[in-house]
């Protein structure tokens, strides 16, 4: 009897509590797929996954494959739903246990039922929450539903009381004899109904999926450029690789984790430098962490237009915004240049995600949730978590106390003094 590991959002080898327990047992083999119906059109009219994410989701399972096979785990890799393919995996390798990441969002669950029911009651079925940074029985609060609904609160009080986990040794080589063969092949851009591109010149980073292109980034963040020692100064910075870690991609589809990234900054502080750029790094992994924990507390109310506060607003919903606010042709200047960013390169800073949903849902009061699965679509990290929880918050439907709304111009006139980043995207190029 084997073991089957079932990778969806966690992507990497090192600090993963699936493989860890699966290798435990005789023969392991991993799956992964590519769902038909996360490359569809959504609920608001934008493909689920844009070519952006896509590509990266690509490199990320191709450099999964192989940091497996150099441990002895073949990842079998689909293109199609895991309800249609998992009951076969299951009698062609007598499966006996299915280990895989918990996830709680409506589609991730709806497509485990339909596992679950297409399968044996006798293979059990084990999920590890493995991708926060404090653990959800770490942390001070019994049950989901008394996590706080402001953020300070429940960051100094994860602080005071919860430990971060360490990182128990990666799985090595395991010896198995009873595997067959792995003819499975990984699908291109173009089976997934999406077209190749060349990386923008003007990308903020040029993202390559895969572990140990994760761990390049955090060694040149931290180690080589040491641009970690000034992130609190930088990181409402607009242009380029340096104000901000970028880790983000990696991050969403578990390439590395956010306990690997904690312990390596615990190092840094050790070795060359602690100071309040290096803790916050640490604070904004805890608004990471926040957003799971509100959408494990308010479940499908994240994706609900009154949000988890019940609001009710008159949201309108015209075409000839939506068309603007995308294409980047609204009246501020500020905006226009972050929607043209987002469009060629998949990735906006933080900064200009927070002009652009204020701009939509509280300047021209238009759903929210149009402006959501636009970002779903396109974000080259996007996680469901960050992303709802991050419109809903800047909508006023969500977790800001002080419901705030963005005065456009100040804000360009603060973090674009000189116009820089808005003639980087919006001047005419010659070439
Ligand atoms: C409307 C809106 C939508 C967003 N959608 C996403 C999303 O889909 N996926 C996503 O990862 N982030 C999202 N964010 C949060 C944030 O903008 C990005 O995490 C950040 O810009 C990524 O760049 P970085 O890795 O260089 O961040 P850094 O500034 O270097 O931060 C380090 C890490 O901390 C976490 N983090 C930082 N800020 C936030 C935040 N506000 N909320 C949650 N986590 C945070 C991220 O994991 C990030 O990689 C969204 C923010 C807004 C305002």
């Amino acid at each position: 009897m084997n073991n089957l590991i079932w990778f969806r959002n966690d992507l990497r080898i090192a600090d993963n509590a699936s493989l860890r327990k699966a290798c435990e047992g005789e023969g392991v083999i991993a799956a992964f797929f590519f769902d038909p119906r996360q490359f569809d059109i959504g609920d608001f009219g934008f493909k689920k996954t844009e070519k952006y994410r896509a590509k990266f989701l690509i490199e990320s399972v191709t450099e999964l494959r192989q940091n497996l096979l150099n441990i002895n785990i073949p990842l079998l890799v689909f293109h199609d739903m895991p309800e249609a393919v998992i009951p076969t995996l299951v009698t062609d390798y007598r499966i006996k246990n299915i280990f895989l990441q918990k996830e709680w969002t409506r589609d991730e669950a709806h497509v485990l039922d339909a596992v679950r029911n297409k399968i044996p009651d006798q293979v059990h079925i084990e999920e590890s929450y493995d991708q926060f940074l404090f653990h959800p029985e770490d942390i001070p609060y019994s049950d989901s539903i008394n996590i706080p609904q402001v953020f300070t609160q429940f960051r100094k009080k994860c602080e005071k009381y919860a430990e971060i986990r360490s990182i128990p040794e990666t799985s090595s080589t395991i010896t198995q004899n009873n595997i067959r063969e792995n003819d499975t092949q990984i699908p291109k851009l173009q089976d997934l109904g999406l077209s190749d591109f060349e990386l923008d010149d003007r990308s903020a980073f040029p993202f390559q999926g895969g572990e140990e292109q994760a761990l390049n980034r955090l060694r040149d963040y931290f180690w080589e450029s040491e641009n970690i020692s000034s992130y609190k100064k930088t990181r409402n910075g607009l242009i380029g690789k340096d104000y901000s870690s970028k880790l983000s991609a990696w991050l969403a589809n578990g390439s590395i984790s956010p306990r690997t990234i904690y312990w390596e900054i615990k190092r840094f502080e050790n070795e060359v430098n602690k100071n309040e750029s290096t803790y916050w790094l640490i604070f904004e992994l805890i608004w990471r962490d926040y957003f799971k924990y509100v959408s494990l507390k308010h479940e499908s109310k994240i994706f609900k237009i009154g949000g988890i506060l019940d609001k009710i607003y008159a949201w309108k919903n015209s075409e000839s915004a939506k068309e603007q606010w995308i294409s980047g042709n609204t009246r501020e200047r500020f905006v226009n240049a972050n929607m043209k960013e987002i469009s060629q390169t998949g990735f906006m800073s933080n900064r200009g995600r927070q002009n652009v949903a204020s701009f939509w849902a509280k300047e021209l009061e238009q759903d929210w949730r149009i402006g959501a699965a636009y970002f779903e679509s396109l974000l080259i990290d996007y996680d469901v978590h960050s992303n709802w929880g991050n419109w809903m918050y800047n909508s006023g439907v969500g977790n800001d106390p002080r419901d705030r709304k963005f005065n456009i111009r100040n804000q360009a006139e603060r973090y674009d003094t000189q116009g820089k980043f808005q003639d980087l995207w919006l001047e005419e190029r010659l070439f």
